[in-house]
């Protein structure tokens, strides 16, 4: 899966045809999101509110980070990965000064979308801890939010898998306006997303991703548990072929049924 590499500020290389399905939230971001950011211009004249804040929120592991840094890599826009409750155990004392310095790199580095990944940690930590910390923490990030300091370029997409664990205060008015639903896929995602996933691999000219993907095995598998099946099946593959490793026949290298019905078990979704 894609790294979750914390801090750093560049412009992703995960791209949406790596991405299966969600069509219709890649094209609500493209409209609401990347067009405003390649066409900033075009966007104020059109008298358009441009919306800054947008919240994506679904089971786990079905794509919302991909999304997120596929709509930076269209936008060529820089992306910078934080994780919402590591964020207040790392600068514990001056978490409020942390924000505004996140906030003010992003601008120095615009166009760039920050993005807050499990969002809802924020809320338990305030509940848990109710200290100041998370107190000035919190307020601090509704403020650069609201745009009191200059929001210029700098888009937030926050990301997490309990809607109903987000601060309200997130959610009011102008802060997390766009909110996006990022489902379990079903069986055709499922196949949709396996074809993503196994654009760069061997894949059999003998297997229908289709077919693999309605197996009764894979129902409830999400995103994460596809790409774990996509992987094990092309390593059970590749340790056949380094086992009958003096035969010529290249057919013999390729990823084929039989591979994903061997692992498809060993994954509970
Ligand atoms: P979490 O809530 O656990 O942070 P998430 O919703 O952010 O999960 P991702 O981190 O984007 O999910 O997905 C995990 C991995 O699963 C990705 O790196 C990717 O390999 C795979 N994946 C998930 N959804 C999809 C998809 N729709 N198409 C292709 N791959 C996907």
């Amino acid at each position: 899966p894609s790294s979750k590499k914390e801090g750093s500020c560049e412009i992703p290389n995960d791209k949406w045809e790596d991405i299966g399905g969600l069509h219709d939230i890649r094209q609500e971001l493209e409209r609401s999101l990347i067009n405003c950011i390649k066409y900033p211009e075009h966007s104020k004249r059109c008298g358009r509110a441009i919306e800054t804040g947008f919240l994506l929120f679904g089971p786990k592991g079905c794509g919302k980070t991909s999304i997120a840094k596929a709509v930076a890599n269209e936008a060529r826009a820089n992306f910078i990965y934080i994780q919402g409750p590591e964020l207040l155990d790392k600068y514990v004392g001056e978490s409020e000064r942390a924000i505004r310095t996140l906030f003010s790199r992003a601008r120095t580095c615009s166009p760039c979308i920050i993005f807050f990944d499990e969002m809802d940690g924020l809320r338990e930590k305030r509940e848990f801890q109710k200290g100041r910390v998370v107190q000035q923490l919190v307020t601090q990030l509704l403020t650069e939010l609201d745009g009191r300091n200059k929001r210029d370029g700098v888009f937030v997409i926050g990301a997490t898998n309990r809607i109903d664990h987000i601060d309200e205060a997130f959610l009011r008015p102008g802060r997390f306006c766009k909110r996006l639903y990022v489902p379990l896929p079903g069986p055709d995602e499922r196949g949709m997303i396996l074809k993503a996933l196994g654009k760069e691999r061997p894949i059999d000219p003998t297997v229908n991703l289709i077919d693999i993907a309605k197996m009764e095995a894979c129902e409830n598998f999400n995103g994460a548990d596809l790409y774990h099946l996509m992987r094990e099946a092309t390593l059970a593959a590749l340790d056949e072929a380094i086992a009958n490793s003096s035969t010529s026949d290249t057919s013999q290298r390729t990823v084929k049924v039989k591979h994903f019905e061997q692992v498809v078990t060993k994954i509970s979704p």
